[in-house]
């Protein structure tokens, strides 16, 4: 089967009325309002790597759109379209029926438009999405500006994902398959969070980053992280290594003003935040456990392990 056929049976749609000009031309036209920054990302998923293999082919449509998404939520931008460059080792029509629903489904819920893409023939299934967002100029929310005093918080749950992949048919297996990218909180948070970061590869390393390029470091107590019950019965140890270890959570951490996050909790927010800590003039990351200090050892996903 010719690729453009693979391509107008399972991947062209029509787009929202703002892309100027979608699939089917050498590249993608879309045309940006007055004020706004382009917001560009891309992840790639590898077949085994970053899914495991018996994944449906609808998780995976669905995974590998959100995960991009989430990287947008994570800067406060809105969502706009995607590209998808996929490489696949035969041509499946269950497969790519699955892989497509799951793809629109995602993008369905959150706004967004396939506008483009490649598709070839390789040994090995890959998928790479290129997701494009708009922030009005200058309203970014990075990684470098979080403040001592700010609380740490994070959207949801951690640790679910992991907790998902370790035990196959739990139902937190859900979260690790369908990730909810946090687009909206992160719209919400422009303004008034001080620095951002999704997390995909736990949370100790990716607040990590935030600490890093803020030159501050943080206090966050063991006691607060929102886990799921499953997580509540395991010993105490094993259920922070999958919070703050954990990856695939796909959950929003950021650092926030006292002032600010009252003013947050007067909107109205379609996930639940939870404060675990404080940002600290002292550098490096430092665990309270019942008021004291608990020295604890995490690393979060090595990509080259
Ligand atoms: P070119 O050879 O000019 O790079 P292609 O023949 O690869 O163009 O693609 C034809 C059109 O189909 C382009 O608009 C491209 O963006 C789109 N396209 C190719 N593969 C995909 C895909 N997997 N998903 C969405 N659009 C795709
Ligand atoms: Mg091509």
């Amino acid at each position: 089967m010719a690729e453009f056929s693979i391509i107008d049976q399972y991947f062209k749609r029509a787009s929202k009325s703002d892309v100027s000009l979608g699939i089917g031309d050498d590249s993608a036209i879309v045309t940006p309002a007055p004020s706004q920054q382009l917001v560009i990302c891309t992840d790639i998923l590898v077949a085994g790597r970053h899914f495991p293999l018996d994944t449906t082919a609808h998780a995976i449509g669905w995974k590998s759109v959100a995960v991009n998404l989430s990287d947008l939520a994570a800067m406060g931008a809105k969502p706009h379209s995607i590209l998808l460059a996929l490489s696949l080792p035969t041509v499946d029509h269950g497969w790519l029926a699955g892989f497509s629903q799951g793809l629109f489904d995602c993008c369905d819920q959150f706004g967004v438009s396939l506008i483009g893409g490649d598709t070839t023939q390789n040994s090995q299934l890959t998928i790479t999405v290129t997701a494009l967002g708009w922030i009005e100029h200058g309203q970014a929310i990075t990684r470098s500006s979080a403040q001592v005093g700010d609380y740490i918080c994070v959207s949801g749950q951690v640790g679910d994902a992991a907790f998902g992949l370790k035990h196959p048919g739990h139902a937190l297996q859900q979260r690790l398959d369908y990730p909810t990218p946090r687009c909206n909180l992160g719209q919400q948070l422009k303004g008034l969070a001080s620095s951002m970061i999704d997390v995909s590869d736990g949370l100790a390393q990716d607040l990590g980053h935030i600490l890093k390029a803020s030159n501050v470091g943080a206090k966050l107590q063991l006691d607060q992280l929102p886990i799921d019950e499953s997580l509540k019965k395991l010993e105490k140890q094993q259920a922070w290594h999958y919070a703050l270890a954990g990856g695939d959570d796909y959950e929003l951490c950021f650092t926030i003003s006292p002032q600010n996050f009252e003013k947050l909790l007067r909107q109205q927010l379609d996930v639940p935040l939870t404060i675990i800590g404080k940002i600290t003039q002292q550098t490096g990351l430092s665990f309270v456990y019942m008021g004291e200090n608990h020295p604890l050892a995490v690393q979060g996903y090595q990509h080259f392990a």
